[in-house]
């Protein structure tokens, strides 16, 4: 096989708590995670062999997108992971990545995480290194905590800085509503405020696993819970003005997912969810506004 093509889902978090802060900054959380029919599309493609970057005796990695403001190098998780597997699988050929950007940047919704995992599955396959999902997930930890996650797919309980993974059946389906300020919140500012707060809000994520066993798509939207939340809201008020018009155009819940600024609601029907993709448009309050669904890893 010399070419695959590779569906990168987004994600978004049901559930969010932050349980403590370690010594090298990294911070314990506890998710519910959930992928998201929004997605990037990700091309591999082997080049001509024995193609290498002169002078490093390294196989040559080249990475292009359609997204004009993400970086193409090294900085690119993409490119890390394409390194990792070609030094775990001693590989030598030369290696093409066309990253077809659909999911907001820097938004929450683990759109780096998810291409990284997208190549570590798909240039497994490429090259027929036959590592496993577990090895794919040890490598994967190392250049992003979330692509332990992405890499699973579907939906899941995240424990530790994110790796340490149960899965978790299928969501109930519903219509996600999808809006992205344009905004850019620092991941490491929404962290470091939430530290100092004095009342922490901790969800209710056993609760949030028990509802998804039950299929209870209404206790599902009523326990969605943010830890960071209140954080980011309180820096970009445009968040509870979404989530206003979520609700008040029937959402059954709505919630900012990671450290924001993304929000969704959660829909029984896709009449609602225009009606509020409409409003939110309207007042041109989000930059980016999709509307998707679950999405499960059998699809
Ligand atoms: P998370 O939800 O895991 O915190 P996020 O959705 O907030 O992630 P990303 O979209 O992954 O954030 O982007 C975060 C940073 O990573 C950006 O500054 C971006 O330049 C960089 N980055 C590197 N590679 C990628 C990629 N393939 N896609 C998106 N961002 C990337």
């Amino acid at each position: 096989m010399d070419r695959i093509v590779m569906r990168a889902p987004a994600k978004i978090n049901l559930s969010l708590d932050v349980t403590g802060r370690r010594d090298n900054g990294y911070h314990d959380v506890r998710m519910v995670m959930q992928q998201i029919g929004l997605s990037d599309e990700i091309i591999i493609e082997k080049t001509e062999n024995g193609v290498f970057e002169q002078g490093t005796g390294k196989s040559l990695i080249i990475v292009e997108t359609n997204s004009m403001t993400l970086p193409v190098n090294e900085d690119n998780l993409v490119f890390k992971a394409a390194g990792l597997i070609m030094e775990e699988c001693g590989i030598g050929t030369g290696i093409h990545i066309f990253i077809d950007k659909k999911i907001p940047i820097a938004a929450g919704m683990a759109g780096g995480s998810t291409d990284a995992a997208a190549v570590l599955k798909g240039m497994n396959r490429v090259f027929d290194c036959g590592l496993t999902d577990e090895r794919l997930r040890e490598l994967g930890v190392r250049i992003g905590a979330d692509i332990p996650f992405c890499i699973m797919g579907g939906t899941a309980l995240a424990e530790g800085i994110g790796e340490m993974l149960t899965p978790l059946p299928a969501m109930p389906g519903c219509t996600v509503l999808i809006a992205k300020p344009g905004i850019s919140v620092s991941t490491g500012y929404v962290y470091n405020e939430y530290d100092g707060l004095k009342n922490k809000e901790h969800p209710d994520v056993d609760g949030m696993t028990v509802a998804i066993h039950e299929k209870d798509i209404l206790r599902i939207s009523k326990l969605l819970g943010n830890s960071l939340e209140g954080v980011t809201q309180e820096k970009y008020p445009v968040i509870r003005r979404i989530k206003e018009i979520m609700l008040g155009n029937d959402a059954m819940g709505a919630l900012m997912s990671g450290s924001g600024p993304t929000v969704f609601g959660l829909y029984d029907d896709n009449i609602k969810a225009d009606k509020a993709a409409e409003m939110i448009k309207a007042e041109g309050i989000a930059e980016e506004v999709f509307i998707t669904e679950p999405y499960n890893v059998s699809e």
